[in-house]
């Protein structure tokens, strides 16, 4: 009996779940950083029809092209054979799902850009805007293309797809006051549409298609990353102020190899004193030579919060953000009036190490391993169960 129970649960769940598993389409802003008057639209992997509302103004064949031109807030559409007209808003939709299309800047030598699925052209003060809506799937495969590069090992891209994502689900309404999801700039995610075609990519984003990361309550998680933590990542508290269960520091053995491991800068102890000063870490009568012999002390074997100078103290990631350092651990030296900084890592330094999870995945490490390492107390769940539970996406 109790058996019978659990198979019809199972049924009800499985049938409920593929009944809510409709393909997922995100809507990204592209080409966000450019103001841009007029493009080409080719049709290129299928036919699109092009919607004013719901008012079909034309069929683009595959291959064929047509033009959009701003004219303040409005669109002009014209092809070689005729001028379509004028209007506030475009929908371009591809007739199946080998749907793909490349958007060239006329009058410049770019090539353009493609993407897949669908557009949405708007128009405001002389500037196109250009939405992609986009299946999440191929979404995740074009921003781990741009964040991962080309010639990482499966479970890196298999992590790198998983947080993606994470990140793309937990920030559905990032923009939502402007109409869509998700930027195509680092602000949200790096995404430059089609990426080069990549096997081993392409089987990681399928082999975790669906997968988030939440945390022992079932939020989605704030999926943080960076290049290369230094051999430490920091804890969310030391650079964002507030404390996050999921991302406390670790320390990591994996990273100190990496291309991004170490840093050098120097600084005059001129502008040092100066900008220390300036900060009010610093009084003119202070004598140089306790400053020195208190502060530029040989290197932190942990990560510090705080540079701590007297009875005052100063962010480390705020000497970060000033001097443009590649990262908030470092340590001072003192040469003659010349100070060198040497630094560990590369970015924020919370939570996922890009290149210690490239090195995990080349010793053989899988990617729950590698995520259960970074991030604490997580569980990698499937994105639609989690909406049939109806715990939602933000
Ligand atoms: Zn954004
Ligand atoms: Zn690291």
């Amino acid at each position: 009996m109790k058996s019978t129970i659990r198979h019809f649960v199972f049924v009800y769940i499985s049938v409920c779940l593929s009944l809510c598993a409709n393909a997922r389409n995100m809507r990204v802003q592209v080409q966000s950083n450019k103001m841009i008057s007029t493009v080409s639209f080719t049709a290129v992997g299928c036919s699109y029809i092009v919607y004013s509302g719901k008012k079909k103004i034309l069929t683009v064949k595959q291959n064929e092209s047509v033009k959009i031109r701003s004219v303040e807030d409005f669109i002009n559409l014209s092809s070689s054979r005729k001028k379509y007209g004028r209007f506030t808003k475009l929908k371009f939709a591809g007739k199946n799902n080998n749907a793909s299309f490349l958007l060239k800047v006329t009058d410049t030598a770019s090539e353009g850009i493609s993407y897949y699925d669908h557009l949405q052209i708007t128009a405001k003060e002389q500037s196109l805007r250009f939405i992609n809506v986009i299946d999440l799937e191929k979404y995740v495969e074009g921003t781990v293309a741009a964040e991962g590069g080309n010639n990482a090992a499966a479970e890196f891209y298999k992590v790198q797809s998983i947080i993606c994502r994470t990140y793309a689900l937990g920030h559905l309404k990032r923009h939502a006051d402007e109409g869509f999801n998700l930027c195509d700039q680092v602000h949200c995610q790096a995404y430059n549409g089609i990426w080069m075609n990549n096997r081993t990519l392409n089987d990681a984003v399928i082999a975790t298609k669906n997968k988030i990361i939440v945390d022992s309550i079932l939020e989605i998680i704030i999926a943080a990353y960076h290049s290369n933590c230094g051999g430490q990542t920091a804890a969310a508290e030391d650079v964002w102020s507030k404390p996050l269960p999921y991302l406390q520091s670790v320390q990591d053995p994996f990273c100190c190899n990496g291309l991004h491991a170490v840093w050098e800068q120097k600084i005059s102890l001129t502008d040092w004193l100066d900008y220390l000063k300036k900060k009010n870490l610093l009084s003119a009568f202070t004598d140089v030579a306790i400053i020195c012999d208190t502060t530029f002390c040989c290197f932190p074997v942990k990560r510090k919060a705080l540079f701590s100078l007297a009875n005052s103290a100063l962010a480390m990631r705020t000497i970060r953000d000033d001097w443009k350092f590649k990262s908030a651990y470092f340590t001072i030296n003192q040469v003659g009036d010349t100070l060198i900084f040497n630094g560990r890592g590369y970015g924020h330094g919370v939570g996922l190490c890009q290149e210690g999870v490239m090195q995990m995945a080349k010793l053989g490490y899988s990617f729950e391993d590698i995520i259960n390492f970074y991030y604490r107390n997580v569980s990698i769940v499937d994105a639609d169960l989690f909406s049939f539970l109806n715990l939602g996406f933000k």
